[in-house]
């Protein structure tokens, strides 16, 4: 499906829940109001929606929250996703607290592949980062992925917390990017560098710019050169450290735009469909699929069964896809050309990251 741009958009990512069981200070601190159960898709919902994303051109989808692995069912939906016609791959975004519990599932389910937000090493940073005194379960977990036939990457966001005045091992520092580095020596993954976006709580933070943590990498590494390579559907920019596994990558929205490159549309734990991290822009895809059904959705049972008839095999069901496809189309026609996170007036984006995905 080509936007009015003429780019490709061939990847979903699809947050699913809009609980989490860290509260990472950037996109989930404590005091969130959670939404209703039945304000957030069901696991039919989101299989009819992806089933019409498919049949116009998506073939990549990403499951994320919140945090996906919080929600029963997470490995039913990969599973799901598997099996709708057209998607060729169906990747999970986790902050790894309960990987290693789900590794086998996930797996069983068919997922293609595995990334771990981390983004510190230091025991009493990562607690100030996310709430949570969780890293060992994290670092377990992912010994364990990385030890797998999927791809496992690590996500870091780069935030300059020196800058900040904060106590020093964060990923914006020597210590803290070191040592994640390190990580890509003896496992199998990736470890990729994010630039903090100013979205939701992110606005707080100020992001490492990648151009000067590269300079520092390669200072550090001189053998360090760049791997051509194809590691995703993503922006990332990867080097190759000679003598290891693993590969580093920078994933540099701010100060390496790659908007004119972008595939991706994004749904919210609530059913928008997001065409821009950056604005408001979008579809209420939700809203198609519950039309003249809202009712039903706080009672539970059969009236709930009765609507999901409506979406799979219902009599309903060729003309709610129909539907589904026309908001879609159109949403990702109207994609803005670009982000204006460096003009933050402009940005009309107000959500947590928590609930669009990442
Ligand atoms: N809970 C899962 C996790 O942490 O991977 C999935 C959801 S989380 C919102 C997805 C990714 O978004 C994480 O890697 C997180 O670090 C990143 N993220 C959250 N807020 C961000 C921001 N303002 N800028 C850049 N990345 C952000
Ligand atoms: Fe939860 Fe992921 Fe957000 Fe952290 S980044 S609060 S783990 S959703």
């Amino acid at each position: 499906m080509k936007d009015s741009k003429g780019r490709i958009i061939d990847y979903m990512r699809i947050s699913i829940t809009d609980r989490c069981n860290l509260r990472c200070r950037y996109c989930m601190p404590h005091g969130i109001r959670r939404e209703p159960k039945q304000e957030i898709l069901s696991m039919e919902e989101i299989q009819a929606l992806a089933t019409a994303a498919a049949a116009l051109g998506i073939r990549r989808v990403k499951v994320t929250g919140g945090e996906p692995l919080v929600r029963r069912d997470c490995c039913r939906l990969v599973a799901m996703l598997k099996s709708v016609p057209g998607i060729e791959a169906v990747t999970i975004t986790t902050n790894g607290v309960l990987l290693e519990k789900y590794l086998e599932p996930l797996m069983e389910a068919g997922i293609d592949g595995i990334n771990v937000s981390l983004d510190t090493l230091d025991r009493e940073t990562y607690r100030r980062i996310t709430g949570q005194d969780k890293i060992n379960e994290v670092l377990k977990a992912l010994r364990a992925a990385a030890a797998l036939p999927v791809p496992v990457k690590i996500n870091a966001v780069s935030v300059d917390f020196g800058k900040m005045g904060e106590p020093s091992g964060g990923p914006g520092e020597r210590p803290g990017w070191q040592a994640l580095v390190e990580l890509a020596r003896d496992l199998a993954v990736d470890v990729r560098f994010i630039e903090m976006m100013p979205i939701g709580f992110g606005r707080q933070f100020e992001t490492m710019n990648h151009k000067r943590l590269l300079e520092d990498i390669r200072a550090a590494y001189p053998g360090l050169e760049r791997d051509e390579t194809v590691h995703g559907f993503g922006p990332a920019k990867y080097y190759k450290i000679p003598g290891f596994m693993g590969s580093i990558g920078f994933i540099s929205a701010i100060h390496g735009k790659f908007c004119g490159e972008c595939n991706r549309v994004r749904i919210t734990s609530k059913g928008y469909l997001k065409s821009c991290l950056c604005y408001e822009d979008g579809v209420d895809l939700r809203a198609v699929l519950r039309d003249g059904t809202e009712g039903a959705y706080e009672q539970a049972g059969t009236e709930e069964r009765r609507c999901h008839g409506r979406l799979a095999g219902g009599p309903d069901c060729e003309e709610v896809q129909r539907r589904l496809k026309e908001a879609i189309r159109q949403a990702v026609w109207q994609k803005p050309a670009a982000h204006c996170f460096e003009r933050p007036q402009d940005i009309t984006e107000s959500e947590n990251m928590s609930k669009i995905g990442g």
